[in-house]
């Protein structure tokens, strides 16, 4: 008898872990797997914000898929995604097709834009390596430009980040870092750079504790960014952002309002919310008994609060080990099992050095959260290559 294939699109935090683990649920010849990505490398997500801003150089957030799996049992191809037909169980790559028996889609998220005019034409995001070095380059460029033109206009150095969640505050965290050191490079007033933040709802950081929101809020001003709270972007143009009473003008704008689902997805027939499916206990698709969802495509809710979970990597990271036991569970016709989140905490980081988090109930400040956050990345690390993977891409010094 064939061996049954298992096809996983995306080697994000959710599709290489759980490539990864089926590795070690499944016995060689128990099924034949197969990771798709678009490109050859595993990039760290959370760790994008860095390279955005110039911190960290993009190579240290990435490292070849074949490094870290093992090619004896897994089958990587390198291409993209174009869509899915379930009905014929076939995924069409933009180089060719190909068949499963079973499916896993962990293909991560796309940016929120929530239909405000001129986002995708005139807004960088924080999306992946490509979408980063683009942010660092246009930076650098208007900063390296500045003293070269007659009459240089502020919005050369203004920089407006939308979006005061997670994503936004980490990659301010870092500007706010960056730009003294971008003043010194290029011979530019620091004075006449400005870092703004705009955010629709009342306060940064939504749904964190209110102590460890303020210490955020002042650590960032203090190192000059400004906060517009309760602001609400109506329009982005060629020019800058349309506020409700006024214009900023500004040649660059970073959009980190919130995510949906990769659109793919939808695309392929799949019924969505913003992008993504409202998973079953198990992790299935609803009414798709071969198909798993991992990552930020998949929508689960917190029944406490009857609330979806936040999109994160450690809830991704958590699903794939889920999804390769019951993977294992359907292919020796066995019972699944539920999927239970267990949130250890959650670190923001605030630039070098500094963070804000809340592990178990403890409230984390400065370094002591920096550390931690630290420690929680090479966790990430050490389960999918072990210790040499850590030494090798880890980011080894905790203070
Ligand atoms: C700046 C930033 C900081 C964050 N910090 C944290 C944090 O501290 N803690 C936390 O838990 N979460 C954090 N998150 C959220 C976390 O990164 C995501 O929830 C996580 O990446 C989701 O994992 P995933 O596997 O669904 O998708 P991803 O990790 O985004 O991976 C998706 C993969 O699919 C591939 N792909 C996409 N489209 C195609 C296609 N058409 N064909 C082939 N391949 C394709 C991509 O190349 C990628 O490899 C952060 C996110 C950002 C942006």
């Amino acid at each position: 008898m064939s061996r049954p294939k298992i096809v996983i699109l995306g080697a994000g935090y959710g599709g290489i872990m759980t490539a990864t683990r089926l590795t070690k649920e499944l016995g060689m010849n128990e099924a034949e797997i197969t990771l798709v990505n678009k490109h050859n490398y595993h990039y760290q997500t959370t760790w994008l914000h860095e390279p955005a801003a110039g911190t960290l150089h993009h190579d240290r957030t990435r490292m070849p898929i074949k490094d870290v799996i093992d090619t004896n049992r897994i089958n990587f191809v390198q291409d993209t995604v174009v869509s899915i037909d379930d009905n014929t169980k076939t995924v069409k790559l933009e180089n060719g097709e190909l068949a499963y028996d079973y499916l896993v889609i962990g293909l991560g998220f796309e940016s929120e834009t929530f239909g405000i005019p001129g986002v995708k034409d005139y807004a960088f995001n924080i999306r992946s390596v490509n979408t980063v070095r683009k942010i660092r380059e246009h930076i650098e460029y208007l900063f390296a430009s500045y003293n070269n033109e007659p009459n240089p206009s502020d919005s050369m150095l203004t920089i407006v980040v939308a979006g005061a969640g997670f994503t936004g505050i980490e990659f301010i965290g870092e500007m706010a870092d960056r730009i003294p050191e971008l003043c010194a490079e290029f011979d530019v007033p620091r004075e006449r750079v400005r870092l703004i933040c705009a955010e629709a709802a009342p306060t940064v950081l939504p749904g964190f504790d209110e102590e460890l929101v303020e210490y955020a809020v002042n650590l960032l001003e203090s190192k000059g960014v400004e906060f517009m709270l309760g602001t609400p972007i109506k329009e982005v143009t060629a020019d800058g952002v349309v506020l409700e009473e006024e214009e900023i003008k500004a040649d660059t704008i970073v959009w980190t309002t919130g995510i949906r689902g990769n659109s793919i997805v939808e695309n392929s027939g799949f019924e969505t919310m913003r992008g993504r499916i409202k998973v079953e206990g198990d992790l299935r698709a609803p009414g798709k008994d071969h198909v798993f969802i991992v990552g930020d495509c998949a929508l689960i809710i917190n029944e406490e609060i009857n609330r979806p979970y936040p999109p994160t990597a450690q809830i991704a990271i958590q699903q794939a080990f889920t999804v390769a036991r019951n993977l294992k569970a359907l292919i020796n016709g066995t019972k699944t099992e539920t999927f239970v989140p267990e949130i250890k905490g959650t670190v923001a980081s605030l630039g070098k050095g500094e963070a804000i988090g809340k592990v178990g109930n403890k409230k984390l400040y400065g370094a002591t959260a920096a550390a931690m956050k630290k420690i929680i990345d090479n966790r990430y690390l050490f389960l999918l290559g072990g210790i040499p993977l850590v030494v090798k891409k880890g980011k080894l010094k905790l203070f």
